[in-house]
């Protein structure tokens, strides 16, 4: 097992780590930018070492110094959390080379995934049904034109390399086309240096359900179940919960065990999410993401697996110790985030936070690093603590959750604290009727 952990991440995630590391023994070294010397995670870690000024691309997107700082602390593993390098296949390299241990799949996995239309392809070989569109690259308008004649219009234009909602158009007709081909090529050059783009049909009205698996590399694999993400405002998850209100036990165990071969086939190491769209009962893949993620914990309470831990044992070389018939689904989950955004404009609110309680009870989880006198610097996302609730049912998962919501004091900034009220409260919300499209059609009618 390894001795210490360097966590190349910040904000909750980091100290989402450093919690798995403490249990396990495992020293951690934190790495911060300037504007970040005070944060938790620094507070809390073994060691920390300052990579930085406070912008990302000079400090936690900043190879040379992350290296620098694990072969400095004498690190042998680094654990990315999401955002930042997690996904970034040339980092995996350069670690490797450093004789480090990067805890997650190797750079090929990544880098196949990394590319959607390379994604696409492998699991339309491995028997993963894909939302219908283009085969590969589209290179011109004309062939976008042809291309969204066959698979009728509304089409979707996707960025290759995208990720975060960005390089996505929307072209209702053939007179839109040529518009949203052209700014869907730019926006993704500007945003990943790369203008690929490949095409979808545009479905109407379908939920974003993702699956979770695990897997050791050495042939043994499990899914944990779905999660529902189909709250989102621009692209951009808002709310998840598990179980999905729209999935019965048949379609769980179907997409599982469809989702596991693939991935046993792949022989992919680590946790990995592979994420659908769904409607009228069909599941559609649409990109697989090679890391941790933002809304694992409503996974992890319903299962009671804990997932760094369990990347940091496969990532050790340990082969997985848990059989599809060992992982029970246990009740219901629901995860808010809360950012620091004013709850109606969405305007980004950093600033000295001048109280922080958080709500607890039996089936309250909050994974935050923020605390009383805590200044919110504004360089970085506006992710500043999720709510996870679990209980027998998703009718008692909301009970709960919205006397902890009432129990939530983060005074001094703005914070998407009330939106998640008005959310819950919602009837449609309630009856678990909605869709991709339902939070901002929510957001608009307010
Ligand atoms: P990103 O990597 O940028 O997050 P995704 O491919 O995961 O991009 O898509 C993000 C979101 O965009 C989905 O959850 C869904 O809301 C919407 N979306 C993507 N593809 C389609 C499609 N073919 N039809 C309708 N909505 C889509």
């Amino acid at each position: 097992m390894f001795e210490k952990i360097l966590i190349a991440n910040r904000g909750e995630i980091a100290l989402r780590i450093h919690r798995a590391c403490r249990e396990m023994g495992i020293k951690t070294v934190a790495v911060h930018s300037s504007a970040d010397a005070d944060a938790m995670h620094v507070r809390l870690a073994d060691e920390s070492v300052c990579i930085g000024p406070p912008s990302s691309t000079d400090s936690y997107l900043n190879i040379p110094s992350i290296i620098a700082a694990a072969e400095v602390t004498n690190a042998d593993a680094i654990h990315p959390g999401y955002g930042f390098l997690s996904e970034n296949a040339k980092f995996v390299d350069i670690v490797t080379a450093h004789g480090i241990k990067f805890i997650g799949p190797s750079a090929d996995h990544i880098r196949m995934m990394g590319d959607k239309i390379t994604a696409k392809e492998t699991m339309r070989k491995l028997g993963v049904p894909c939302v219908p569109g283009s085969e590969g690259e589209v290179l011109t308008l004309a062939d976008a034109e042809r291309e969204a004649s066959k698979m009728g219009y509304p089409v979707i234009i996707k960025a290759s390399a995208g990720g975060g909602g960005r390089g996505m158009k929307v072209a209702v007709d053939k007179e839109a086309l040529s518009e949203a081909f052209s700014s869907a090529r730019s926006e993704s050059k500007l945003a990943f240096g790369n203008d690929a783009v490949y095409m979808e049909k545009y479905l109407s009205g379908p939920r974003h359900i993702e699956v979770q698996v695990l897997a050791d590399g050495q042939g043994n694999v499990v899914h944990l179940g779905e999660r529902d993400c189909s709250l989102q405002r621009r692209h951009q998850k808002a709310l998840e919960e598990s179980p999905s209100p729209a999935i019965t036990d048949e379609l769980r165990s179907r997409i599982g065990k469809t989702v596991s071969d693939a991935i046993r086939d792949m022989r992919y190491e680590g946790v990995g999410t592979i994420e659908f769209l769904f409607e009228n009962d069909e599941f559609y893949f649409i990109e697989m993401n090679t890391r941790l993620q933002v809304e694992h914990p409503v996974t992890e309470m319903i299962t009671g697996i804990d997932l760094v831990q369990a990347q940091i044992n496969v990532a050790a070389g340990y082969p997985l110790d848990l059989k599809q018939e060992d992982i029970k689904f246990s009740g219901h989950a629901i995860e808010c985030r809360v950012t620091a955004e004013d709850p109606r404009t969405f305007a980004a609110s950093p600033g000295p936070v001048t109280e922080f309680h958080v709500p607890g009870g039996l089936g309250v989880r909050v994974d935050s690093a923020l605390y009383t006198g805590y200044n919110i610097p504004p360089y970085y996302d506006s992710l500043i603590a999720k709510l996870i609730i679990h209980a027998a049912s998703r009718e008692e998962c909301l009970l709960r959750l919205n006397r902890a919501l009432e129990e939530f004091v983060v005074s001094g900034i703005r914070t998407t604290l009330p939106l998640h009220q008005e959310i819950i409260h919602n009837p449609e919300f309630r009856d678990g009727h909605y869709d991709i499209h339902w939070l901002e059609k929510f957001i608009a009618s307010r």
